[in-house]
């Protein structure tokens, strides 16, 4: 099981919230917000895990029936708040149903937990509704309000919650964090890398993302003449769910190319093919850095309903000149 030791180098209060939810000392609500893959959800588990644990000793022990119900997602006095099924947003009626639920006496604790993994999903009526609740909050209840977008909520909301910021650690540390959850010293150090740092991310990187990044790298660093773009184009243009990923994927290969050229080897074996290598050491800094913000524009393009036909052609364009421009 994760403890709150777990995440020491996400956040600066990890200590604090151990200590204040195993003695029962927690405000009301809390703001954790960070990018995707630094523990958010993790540890505001911990956190009702720690505040309704009937265990021994240390808190939470894991093992009584409280920890376990929750850690089975099936603890009656913690409520995760999602959007309807098929809708995007969480509206105000969801949110009157849950706090209605809030309002009667706690199953089997001392407190209730509310958790909300999208707290950004909830439409401005939903916030203002729960913005009343926050300003007289029940008896023992804690809600927490988890977001990679804390500007997408009121500002009266936030300054209602006590607001934990979560970070990415530094390669270094994740890669140990990725060794001692159980993977090898080479996957840990090509997925830690890859998710920036980010634990969650790296655990979510899959087999298959690697393999396309290959595929991706080997396509698109394939073009070497403006003859050469259409039929690159032509292999992405109608797999619409990968799109946006191959757009992913492109920045995050840029970058690393730049660093390579950089001298700080980034471009890990077994992500790469061998065309993105040869693009690094056949192109000049310069050129990488254009490449770059062609990417950015592809992506500003897609914002904007640009069919991904014509924005990824724009950056294989770039590529193209570039080619032409250091011959390789
Ligand atoms: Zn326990």
């Amino acid at each position: 099981m994760l403890s709150f030791e777990d995440f020491k180098g996400q956040s600066a209060h990890i200590g604090q919230l151990k200590a204040d939810f195993s003695s029962h000392a927690f405000v009301h609500a809390y703001l954790l917000c960070g990018p995707r893959g630094t523990g958010k959800r993790s540890v505001a588990r911990l956190c009702a895990m720690a505040a309704l644990c009937r265990g021994e000793g240390d808190k939470p022990c894991g093992q009584c029936g409280p920890c376990r119900r929750i850690l089975s997602d099936t603890h009656p006095d913690v409520h995760t708040v999602l959007p309807e099924k098929s809708k995007q947003t969480i509206g105000v009626s969801v949110l009157r149903d849950v706090l209605a639920e809030v309002g009667v006496k706690s199953f089997e604790a001392a407190a209730k937990a509310l958790v909300f993994p999208e707290a950004e999903r909830m439409t401005p009526a939903a916030q203002n509704c729960l913005l009343k609740t926050l300003e007289e909050p029940p008896q023992d209840t804690v809600f927490f309000l988890i977001t990679e977008q804390p500007g997408a909520l009121l500002p009266t909301i936030v300054s209602r919650c006590r607001v934990i910021r979560f970070h990415p650690l530094s390669q270094q540390d994740c890669e140990r964090r990725l060794i001692a959850l159980g993977l090898s010293a080479q996957d840990a150090r090509r997925r830690a890398h890859m998710a920036e740092g980010c634990v969650g991310q790296a655990l979510a990187i899959d087999e298959e993302r690697l393999a396309l990044m290959e595929k991706v790298t080997g396509d698109v660093f394939s073009v070497h003449r403006s003859s050469d773009v259409l039929s690159v184009v032509n292999l992405y243009k109608d797999d619409k769910e990968r799109q946006k990923l191959v757009m992913d994927l492109l920045e995050t290969a840029v970058r690393d190319i730049m660093l390579e050229m950089a001298g700080k080897a980034s471009m890990e074996e077994g992500c790469y093919a061998q065309q993105a290598r040869s693009y690094a050491r056949t192109v000049p800094l310069s050129g990488a850095l254009a490449l770059a913000a062609k990417i950015t524009r592809a992506r500003m393009m897609l914002a904007s309903n640009v069919s991904f036909a014509s924005a990824f052609e724009s950056v294989l364009l770039k590529i193209s000149e570039e080619y032409a421009r250091w011959p390789w």
